[in-house]
């Protein structure tokens, strides 16, 4: 799971982002340090589990998070909130989200509500890296991410 981790760690806490606090903080609640492919398995995993999910209005039933991306459609911007606030260790999460159109109209949403926090902290700080690494903005890191994960887990089947 940690794998590759070491690495990222010194890009993270050496000259990226060296006024960030993170390393005093290190000793007293560590964080886990995640590489991109163990960041979007968090992700996914997370968001599987929010499924089966049932339509509020047609009540309609997506068995999976893969059926949910093949017969929904994305509306407006994935966000996340702590994100574009700067704030990568929230006690109440502001929340990180997306919102899909039923086929019927209505609007659900998936998101990282119920993530344990260690592990949105977690994806937080890799997310803050992303943004760094490839010059970006929080939105428009979320916008990627939200595509790459939309492709990922349709081309891997349920
Ligand atoms: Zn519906």
């Amino acid at each position: 799971m940690l794998g590759g981790g070491a690495r990222l760690q010194k890009s993270l806490f050496g000259s990226i982002i060296p006024a960030f606090s993170f390393k005093a903080q290190a000793g007293k609640n560590p964080f886990i340090i995640v590489t991109d492919a163990e960041a979007r398995l968090m992700m996914i995993d997370h968001l599987r589990g929010l499924f089966p999910k049932t339509c509020p209005k047609c009540q309609r039933i997506f068995p999976t998070l893969r059926d949910y991306f093949l017969n929904t459609t994305p509306v407006g911007e994935a966000v996340s909130i702590d994100l574009e606030a700067d704030d990568l260790r929230p006690l109440r999460p502001l929340g990180s989200g997306a919102v899909s159109k039923c086929k019927c109209g209505a609007s659900m949403v998936i998101s990282s509500d119920g993530m344990p926090l260690f592990r949105l902290w977690s994806l937080l700080l890799w997310a803050k890296y992303e943004t760094m690494r490839r010059n970006v903005t929080p939105k428009q890191l979320m916008q990627s991410l939200r595509a790459e994960i939309r492709k990922q887990v349709i081309n891997e089947g349920d």
